[in-house]
């Protein structure tokens, strides 16, 4: 087959892959190698459907022997395969890259013959472009779940990041939607790499030799294939973050490529909402402080579909507010919907020489629009404020989604909508805007 059409092939197949940002990694070209990768991360670009296509993202093969329902590549589709070999995913990478087309690769793999196999060709491609090549861009590379731990361990020494691909949310899900996959097998690698950087991070500089890993790990999970609720998932996140010091959760939507009757309607839109309030939450873990158990519960298991996970955690938190920005820690800033890490910072300088106004807020970056109902200073808050959460609620959405919330609650009676007293938020007039500071 020629190799356009293997790459017209793989690069289509391994469009559905999410986890492919990066990078974390300062590694400067030295003389007689080629290439570099910055600490400030990769340029992405995105193709039409939201994926990203930053850097060269192939599927070495997508000859998969194994039969996950959800996968375009299971075995028992009738789909064009193909295969690269290592070496020619190796000079595509460095035509690529000497034409100044990307920065890097991310290399995942279907499983072919068995996942040894897989991933030793895995590891013949990177000691190409590592070795051969010289190439020291930045590599991201998929682990291979079962594969034996020498392999694992070579790859990981020859990688920038490695990703573990966990895919659906509960051992449950895995076993009947991917039956040929162990479950225990999905958490070894992480475990594995967790440990061996730990362990290479208490020898002295001099003594650690080559870097293993060094943009850490990332995983991958598909949203509404399966029936688990967004708790479920806030909460494997958290305990992922916790447990293996990952670098990023991704959140895929559900996009039906398959018709199974295990798997829901090929006619369902894929789950975009969700997969950024998914997003919106994880950030909320991984920079706000939060817990999971803060942003959602097993009384409202899924996400507010109208309201983003933090103005949602404030409204129902809301005697808890308004906060007074000129007295609040870092930390109670931090939770203010429309504060982020960055103005919390600069409030905290500035009321070091100054008393605030509310109206010195947006210029210290504060999102006013956000922020508004849940601030006060020195006790004074923006006039004509409710302290109430349906009024807040009723302020912070637009007409439109009101209108469809209220259009919703009738009709359908959707979990994430039950938040709202429709009829209140109702006789609460819309005209009855506060004052804006802008
Ligand atoms: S192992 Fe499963 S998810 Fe991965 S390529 Fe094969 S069929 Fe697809």
């Amino acid at each position: 087959m020629e190799l356009s059409k293997k790459i017209e092939i793989l690069a289509e197949a391994a469009k559905y892959d999410v986890s492919c940002s990066s990078s974390g990694v300062k590694n400067n070209s030295r003389k007689g190698t080629v290439g570099s990768t910055a600490a400030a991360g990769i340029c992405h670009s995105f193709t039409s459907d939201g994926r990203c296509v930053s850097l060269l993202k192939l599927l070495f093969t997508n000859a998969c022997i194994f039969d996950c329902h959800y996968c375009i590549n299971r075995k028992s589709n009738s789909i064009p395969r193909a295969s690269f070999t290592p070496k020619e995913v190796a000079d595509l990478t460095m035509g690529f890259y000497m034409r100044n087309y990307i920065e890097g690769l991310f290399l995942s793999s279907a499983i072919i013959k068995n996942v040894d196999y897989t991933c030793e060709l895995l590891i013949k491609t990177l000691k190409i472009l590592r070795h051969e090549k010289g190439f020291k861009g930045y590599i991201h590379v998929k682990a291979i779940p079962g594969a034996d731990e020498k392999l694992i361990e070579e790859l990981g020494f020859l990688a920038d990041r490695m990703s573990v691909n966990i895919e659906l949310p509960s051992r449950e899900s895995l076993q009947l939607l991917a039956p040929d996959k162990d479950p225990f097998a999905l958490y070894k690698p992480m475990k594995q790499i967790t440990q061996k950087k730990k362990q290479l991070s208490y020898l002295p500089t001099v003594r650690r030799g080559p870097s293993f890993v060094p943009a850490g790990q990332s995983t991958q999970m598909i949203v509404g294939a399966s029936p688990e609720s967004d708790y479920s998932i806030v909460k494997i996140a958290e305990n992922l973050y916790q447990k293996y010091d990952l670098k990023r959760v991704y959140y895929s939507a559900y996009i039906p490529v398959n018709q199974d009757s295990l798997l829901p309607a090929i006619t369902s839109d894929p789950p975009l909402l969700r997969e950024h309030r998914l997003y919106q939450a994880d950030w909320l873990l991984r920079f706000y402080r939060f817990s999971a158990d803060e942003i959602l519960n097993e009384k409202k298991p899924n996400f507010n579909l109208y309201l983003d996970p933090k103005a949602n955690w404030a409204v129902q938190n809301y005697e808890q507010f308004p906060v007074d920005v000129q007295t609040a820690p870092y930390e109670r800033l931090l939770r203010i919907p429309g504060i982020g890490p960055k103005s919390a910072q600069n409030i905290v300088k500035a009321r070091k020489y100054y008393q605030l106004h509310l109206s010195d807020l947006k210029k210290l970056g504060v999102v006013i629009k956000r922020a508004q109902y849940f601030v006060c200073c020195n006790k004074a808050t923006i006039p004509g404020l409710v302290k109430d959460p349906e009024w807040i609620i009723a302020s912070l959405i637009s007409s439109k989604q009101y209108d469809t919330l209220k259009k919703a609650n009738t009709q359908s009676h959707q979990e994430q909508l039950s938040l709202f007293d429709v009829e209140k938020l109702e006789s609460l007039t819309r005209k009855e805007k506060p004052y804006v500071y802008s």
